[in-house]
């Protein structure tokens, strides 16, 4: 199986994940936002899936880059750009195709977007709670660690996990829930939620 055929069915799989948490996702994003988190993902991620499997045999960076245009323009609100437009940045990273070292080009490329965009850092409780650990995680276990990729994503998603949980007590400082102020604290970010599933998916499909 090539690089391009398994990046379609990591996007399936991610579609049919986050229909499968839609409620949840919903349901954080009502306590913290305005509720359409679930349905603003599941929406996307539908139409990103629907528009990889009509490539002809596509390679990795086409199919990324499709999937992060879908996203642009179906997701709106705060995570849609943020989604879309850092996954067709980082897709150029693939343009050779899929190894250890273009994952971890990819990985960092699509981090440094996001946060260029969002202008969110570590403790502002958003994606980049659980983007920033896994995606030094992953770095740290490709290019130090000598980790098998698999290996890498597989300790990458652990620390995305901590990540979601660091999200919990903190005060968010960034997006629709930092208007809650000290009410924030106590909830689940959405979006560092969905990134988890994401990169679960990622892994699941891997593997
Ligand atoms: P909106 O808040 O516009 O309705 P969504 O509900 O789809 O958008 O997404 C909310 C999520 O977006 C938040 O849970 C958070 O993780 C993420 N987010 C919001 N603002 C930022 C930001 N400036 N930087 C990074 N992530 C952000
Ligand atoms: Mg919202
Ligand atoms: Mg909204």
């Amino acid at each position: 199986r090539d690089a391009g055929t398994a990046a379609v069915a990591a996007v399936e799989n991610v579609a049919a994940r986050i229909e499968a948490e839609r409620e949840h996702l919903t349901d954080l994003d009502s306590a913290i936002g305005d509720a359409d988190h679930g349905g603003n993902m599941a929406r996307g991620w539908q139409a990103a899936a629907d528009a990889v499997s009509d490539l002809e045999d596509p390679d990795i960076e086409t199919v990324v880059k499709t999937a992060g245009k879908t996203l642009l323009s179906e997701v709106g609100g705060a995570s849609g750009p943020l989604y879309g437009g850092s996954l067709v940045f980082a897709s150029a990273e693939l343009e050779d195709g899929l190894t250890a070292e273009s994952a971890v080009a990819f990985a960092e490329t699509y981090l440094e977007k996001v946060q260029d965009r969002g202008d969110a850092s570590v403790g502002d409780k958003t994606m980049v709670d659980a983007l920033v650990p896994a995606v030094h995680t992953f770095k740290k276990s490709v290019e130090t660690d000598d980790l098998h990729p698999l290996e890498a994503l597989a300790k990458a998603v652990a620390a995305a996990e901590h990540g979601v949980s660091f999200t919990v007590p903190i005060r968010a400082a960034k997006g629709r829930a930092s208007y809650l102020g000290w009410r924030s604290v106590g909830h689940q970010d959405p979006g560092a939620t969905s990134t988890l599933y994401i990169m679960e998916e990622l892994l699941a499909t891997a593997a």
